[in-house]
């Protein structure tokens, strides 16, 4: 590891100064920023790209304009705008600490470290960024983008996870005593758009000067990560059962509520047998778990559906017969075709719709 001079941060601020992205969530410097939308635009942009958040974003403000208005929302409600972004964990836990920051703290975010931890949701890197960015405090900010920069600026060779520490000290060793939100957000723009994982635009770079890897052409080779564990795969079987209401204009699915804790706590699915690895429940006993023994016509190719840790393979069986006298169980409903997307249903079950042939 090398050591260079402190005016990387002078280099960065300058640079950022033309060229900070032009994003919903953002505040010109000298602005005071709103925490409530920093905080929403941390949590969603988790695992997620900015690409994808802009929509979200801007609906999600315009029906909750502020901590108030998604603290009183229903749950439902709040889950199904979110349907979509994935890790809807993520979703339960703004609900919960739109909540707890009206119902603690009178609607302020708090502004240290401590407090702001303890809210669900907010951990080491979103309470950070919440400080650095919405209070302008001295708070180390280390996302994806920020551990590449600094990994390739500085050679740290650790692989990550157990490299996070070295880049968190030397990310420390080059922030700034002043302009916190402005030199976060600097890195991440960097890192967004000159410092790539793939073909870095280092020509356009302000850091190149003190960029070891740079200087070394080694730029792709950081960060250094560990050999990733092979995802487990699961298996199981989607009963998708339709059936024509009264009035025989509208088409309605049996739907039901996923268990409250698990993969897709407490959303909306169609009837499934557990998602399990293949020897735990073998695929001769998925029939026993269909709502109804009945003939039901398998669909030619699975549903294949990535989750960060587990990749499932569903397997579609679709009725559309009547069926005689089906007794409701617990937790199950008739969803009208028209009324699915209000249901905060999950991606994975919209492509099991879907590959039903329900248009929606
Ligand atoms: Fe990234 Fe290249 Fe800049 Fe180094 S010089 S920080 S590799 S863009």
């Amino acid at each position: 590891m090398r050591d260079i001079p402190q005016s990387f941060s002078d280099a960065m601020l300058c640079w950022y100064e033309r060229n900070a992205r032009d994003l919903l969530w953002r505040y010109p410097e000298g602005e005071k920023p709103d925490p409530y939308r920093v905080w929403l635009s941390e949590i969603m942009l988790q695992q997620t790209t900015v690409q994808a958040v802009k929509e979200y974003f801007q609906n999600f403000t315009k029906t909750f304009p502020d901590i108030y208005a998604l603290a009183e929302a229903d749950r439902e409600k709040v889950m199904a705008m979110w349907s979509g972004l994935g890790y809807y964990s993520r979703a339960r836990n703004l609900h919960k600490c739109a909540i707890e920051v009206v119902s603690k703290y009178n609607g302020v975010f708090p502004d240290n470290e401590k407090d702001l931890k303890a809210l669900p949701g907010i951990g080491d890197y979103t309470a950070a960024a919440i400080l650095a960015i919405a209070f302008d405090k001295k708070a180390v900010v280390v996302d994806g983008n920020v551990e590449r920069i600094i990994s390739r600026v500085f050679e740290i060779d650790t692989p990550l996870p157990k490299g996070k520490k070295a880049i968190k000290e030397k990310t420390s060793s080059v922030w700034p005593k002043t302009r916190h939100s402005a030199f976060a957000q600097s890195l991440m723009d960097l890192g967004a758009t000159v410092c790539t994982p793939k073909n870095p635009r280092c020509d356009l770079c302000p850091v190149h000067d003190f960029c070891g890897a740079f200087k070394k052409g080694t730029m792709e080779t950081y960060p250094f990560k560990a050999k990733k564990k092979k995802v487990p795969q699961r298996k199981a079987a989607a009963f998708v059962f339709i059936r024509e209401n009264q009035d025989k204009n509208q088409y309605e699915v049996l739907m039901r509520q996923r268990p409250e804790n698990g993969m897709l706590a407490g959303l909306t699915e169609v009837p499934c047998s557990p998602w399990s690895a293949s020897q735990d429940v073998p695929k001769e006993t998925w029939m026993d778990y269909a709502p109804f023994q009945v003939e039901w016509q398998k669909m030619p190719a699975p549903v294949r559906h990535v989750f960060s840790h587990v990749k499932l393979d569903l397997h579609v069986y679709v009725c559309r017969k009547p069926v005689k006298g089906y007794n409701l169980r617990e937790g199950e409903t008739w969803v009208k075709t028209s009324d699915l997307l209000e249901k905060g249903i999950p991606t994975v079950m919209k492509k099991v719709l879907l590959s039903a042939g329900i248009d929606f």
